[in-house]
C-alpha cells in the first residue's frame, strides 16, 4: 500500500493595493462570505481569516487591508503594519493584481512584499473577466513573470469563480506538515459580532454616495437570541457631526435603508429574523489618534 500523503497546513497572506479583489478571492475560496466587499477602496481594516479545509490539508487566508502609498494617515500605518505581519508570518504569500490594470501602487505593493519576508510568492492575476480579447492574457502573464521571481502566476476571476480549482491545487504544496491549524469546519477566526459589524459597515459604504474616507466605524453593542430571532443593537461612530448628517440621511433614509440590507442578509444567513438597531455618534478625531484605534481593536 502507499504511503498516505503527510497532513499540511499554513497561513497564506492574501496581499495587494486596494481594490484589486482580494476579500473576493478569500470569499470564493472559503465559500463563504468571512471579509466583505465593495467597489470602494480601503473597505477592508482589519485582519481577518479564512479557512479552507481539504481532506490531506488546511489553507489559512489572511485578508489584509490593501497596502497604501499614503503612510501618512495613522489609520493607513496601522494597516500596512497589518499587512506586514501577515507577510512576515506566512508560509505563502498571494500577490493580488488587476488583469488590465498595473500601477505604481501595484508596484510599491511588490517591493514591500519583497522587502518584508523570504516566504514564496504566488501571483494571482485577477478579473480576467475584463480581459478582451482573452490572447491579450498571455501578454500580461508574461509581463507580471518578469516582475519577480514567482513560485507560480496564476490568472482567475474570484467573482466569476474562473481558475480558482487550479489555484487551490497548487497552494498545498507551499505548505508545512502540519496538523490542521483550526476546527475543520470553521471558515473563519471572527465572532458573529464582528462579522454583524462588519455587514453594517459594508451596507453603509454601499448606500453611501460619497465616501466617508476613514471616518466611520461600528460597534456592535447588543446581540441576543431571543425566541423570535436575533435582537442587535449597533453604534456607528463617525468623526464629525457633518458625516453624522450623511450617513442618517434625509429623515433617517439612508440609515433605514443600510439597516434593510442588513437584515435582509442576517435573515437570509441565520434563517431567522432579525431586530436591529442602529445609533449614529460622533466622535472626535478617532482616526487620527493610534492609542483610540488600538482601543476599538484595530491592532
Ligand atoms: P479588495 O479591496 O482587494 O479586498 O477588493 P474587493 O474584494 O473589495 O473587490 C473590489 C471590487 O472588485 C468589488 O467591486 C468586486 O466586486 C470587484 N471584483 C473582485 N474580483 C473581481 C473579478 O474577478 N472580476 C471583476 N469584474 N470584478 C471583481
Ligand atoms: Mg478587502
Amino acid at each position: 500500500m502507499p504511503e498516505e500523503q503527510p497532513h499540511v497546513a499554513g497561513f497564506v497572506a492574501v496581499v495587494g493595493r486596494p481594490n484589486v479583489g482580494k476579500s473576493t478571492l478569500i470569499n470564493a475560496l472559503v465559500r463563504a462570505k468571512v471579509s466583505i466587499v465593495t467597489p470602494k477602496p480601503q473597505t477592508t481594516r482589519h485582519r481577518i481569516l479564512g479557512i479552507r479545509t481539504e481532506e490531506r490539508s488546511q489553507m489559512v487566508f489572511v485578508d489584509t487591508p490593501g497596502l497604501h502609498t499614503n503612510a501618512r494617515k495613522a489609520m493607513n500605518r496601522l494597516m500596512n503594519r497589518a499587512a506586514d505581519n501577515a507577510i512576515r508570518d506566512a508560509d505563502l504569500v498571494l500577490f493580488v493584481v488587476e488583469a488590465n490594470r498595473w500601477t505604481a501602487e501595484d508596484a510599491q505593493a511588490l517591493k514591500r512584499i519583497g522587502a518584508a519576508g523570504k516566504a514564496p510568492v504566488i501571483a494571482v492575476i485577477n478579473k480576467i473577466d475584463k480581459v478582451h480579447p482573452k490572447e491579450e492574457l498571455l501578454r500580461v502573464i508574461d509581463e507580471m513573470t518578469a516582475r519577480f521571481t514567482f513560485a507560480e502566476v496564476v490568472p482567475v476571476s474570484a467573482l466569476r469563480g474562473e481558475n480558482l480549482d487550479r489555484l487551490v491545487s497548487v497552494i498545498p504544496s507551499y505548505l508545512r506538515e502540519s496538523p490542521p491549524l483550526f476546527p475543520e469546519d470553521a471558515v473563519s477566526d471572527r465572532s458573529d459580532s464582528f462579522r454583524v459589524a462588519e455587514l453594517i459597515r459594508e451596507k453603509l459604504t454601499l448606500a453611501l454616495r460619497q465616501e466617508v474616507p476613514y471616518g466611520l466605524t461600528v460597534q456592535v453593542e447588543r446581540f441576543e437570541r431571543e425566541a423570535e430571532g436575533f435582537a442587535i443593537a449597533a453604534l456607528i461612530l463617525v468623526e464629525r457631526d457633518s458625516q453624522k448628517g450623511i450617513v442618517v440621511g434625509k429623515g433617517g433614509a439612508l440609515l433605514k435603508k443600510a439597516g434593510r440590507a442588513v437584515r435582509l442578509e442576517l435573515k437570509e444567513q441565520y434563517g431567522v429574523p432579525v431586530h436591529l438597531e442602529l445609533w449614529v455618534k460622533v466622535r472626535d478625531n478617532w482616526a487620527d489618534s493610534e492609542e483610540q484605534l488600538l482601543r476599538l481593536g484595530y491592532d
